[in-house]
């Protein structure tokens, strides 16, 4: 039975359809603020009747009644991966419930071993409604435009679950033609032609599938790819991707900040380079290495409370491993008034570089290729990647684009100011090889695309320079 022809989910769905892509634009800051304690009330008392986070609250006599605000939410206890992964699968949803009405999705094993978590088809619609903000934002037609989505369809992971449950229920209602699910895990030249057919507006995918495609286009692949927007996610995007791939398609190419955990989009970026969080959706704090909140614009680990849905409640939640800098009341110039990421999400903490100098370089911040290509004005390098082989050895391997090899600058031109602007960043106790290779390789415990920054050094062993 389609799910929609139950009168009262199809009513809430339109609902929340109407209502919330426009809610930070209608609403004034403080009717915001009473919305997002509302909804924190209604989220806790559902909370409530999941084990894993009942026991919790119990274990420290806490009283769900007594948060009423958003800014009581530090009296709760944190909810870390290793709790739900322990609490899957009867003790992460309410007790007593029919789990035919759940899905499970599962989280992919870049940042360790995988978590499973259940969610529904409400919440599922729900997180589509954030998408839709954002189209909204970006003048995109709902009904016309045509979506291209490279992600991971293995079974169980979100992008699966979203096309086999949500997807064929949503037919009646929205045109299948204007959205195409490609499956990351194929031939490259495969995915450009799929692209080609359908000729996509916009193209949301991992920022190496783009770094890629975007090399196949400067080839001549692609003639009819020429989206207005493409959005990128689940990596970090450096300058020089970033820069390399808009120039190709020559539309922008931004960032959205997700999670399995999260369903949906938690922050976007807007084209003055600013992350929007919804923040009538979410409620992100940063916390330090003793996990207490660090002041806004000082950078800490990412700690978020999901304000809506159903399946698994996710309230002060740890397990996204990401640095981040929330802004201080910051406005940006592009019109939309949330609170802001200061800086771009920086990537997995698991991916950090620690040094024997006592410097710490989240990953995002430890790219410097990008200035360096760009003030030698070459699109030479195809692709890079820096691995972190051991604390005082580093490793960067470029990929050069045949096409353009005999063109200036050299490839020793290129490596001597790779080597110079990391020894500044290193110190002189660093060994710092550089290579050219054939190809860069995903990590074959993963299904994504290759990381940028990879680092071999634990993160205990990086604290211990702290
Ligand atoms: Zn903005």
């Amino acid at each position: 039975m389609n799910p929609f022809f139950n009168p009262l989910l199809s009513i809430s769905f339109l609902k929340n359809y109407i209502l919330d892509p426009g809610r930070t634009k209608r609403l004034t800051p403080s009717q915001i603020e009473r919305y997002r304690d509302r909804s924190l009330r209604r989220i806790l008392s559902y909370a409530y009747t999941v084990p894993v986070y009942r026991k919790k609250y119990r274990q420290i006599g806490l009283h769900i009644q007594e948060i009423t605000e958003i800014k009581d939410i530090k009296k709760l206890p944190f909810i870390s991966k290793q709790d739900l992964r322990n609490g899957f699968p009867d003790e992460i949803v309410p007790e007593k419930s029919n789990k035919k009405k759940f899905y499970i999705v599962s989280t992919g094993g870049t940042t360790g071993r995988p978590i499973s978590i259940y969610t529904d088809l409400p919440t599922m619609l729900r997180g589509i409604t954030i998408t839709l903000r954002e189209m909204k934002y970006f003048k995109l037609n709902l009904r016309k435009t045509k979506i291209a989505h490279i992600g991971n369809f293995s079974r169980y992971r979100i992008d699966h679950v979203f096309q086999e449950k949500l997807m064929k229920h949503l037919k009646p209602f929205y045109s299948m033609k204007n959205t195409l699910n490609i499956d990351v895990n194929q031939p490259i030249k495969t995915i450009m032609h799929m692209l080609n057919n359908f000729k996509p507006d916009l193209i949301i995918s991992y920022p190496a599938v783009f770094q890629h495609l975007a090399f196949l286009k400067r080839k001549g692949y692609g003639k009819n790819v020429n989206p207005k927007l493409l959005q990128v996610g689940g990596a970090i995007l450096d300058e020089y991707t970033r820069s390399y791939v808009e120039d190709t398609f020559r539309c922008r190419l931004l960032n959205i900040y997700s999670s399995v955990e999260a369903g949906a989009n938690i922050a976007f970026e807007c084209p003055e380079g600013n992350w929007h969080i919804h923040h009538d959706f979410f409620h992100v704090e940063a916390v330090d290495k003793n996990m207490e909140p660090v002041t806004p614009g000082e950078r800490g680990h990412i700690v978020i409370t999901r304000l809506w849905g159903r399946g698994t409640p996710i309230i002060r939640y740890t397990g996204m491993d990401d640095w981040v800098t929330l802004s201080d009341n910051k406005k940006c110039s592009c019109g939309l008034q949330t609170p802001l990421f200061e800086t771009p999400v920086e990537g997995r903490k698991r991916a950090t570089i620690v040094l024997p100098n006592g410097k710490i370089f989240p990953p995002g911040a430890f790219c410097f290729i990008s200035s360096v290509l760009h003030d030698l004005k070459t699109y030479k390098i195809k692709q890079y990647q820096i691995i972190q082989k051991r604390i005082d050895e580093i490793e960067i391997l470029l990929v050069i684009d045949e096409d353009l090899r005999d063109k200036p600058p050299s490839f020793e031109e290129i490596s001597n100011a790779i080597e110079k602007v990391y020894r500044t960043k290193v110190g002189p106790d660093v060994k710092i090889i550089i290579k050219e290779v054939k190809e860069i390789k995903g990590d074959p415990n993963s299904d994504k695309p290759p990381q940028i920054v990879v680092s071999h050094v634990k993160p205990e062993d990086g604290y211990k320079f702290i």
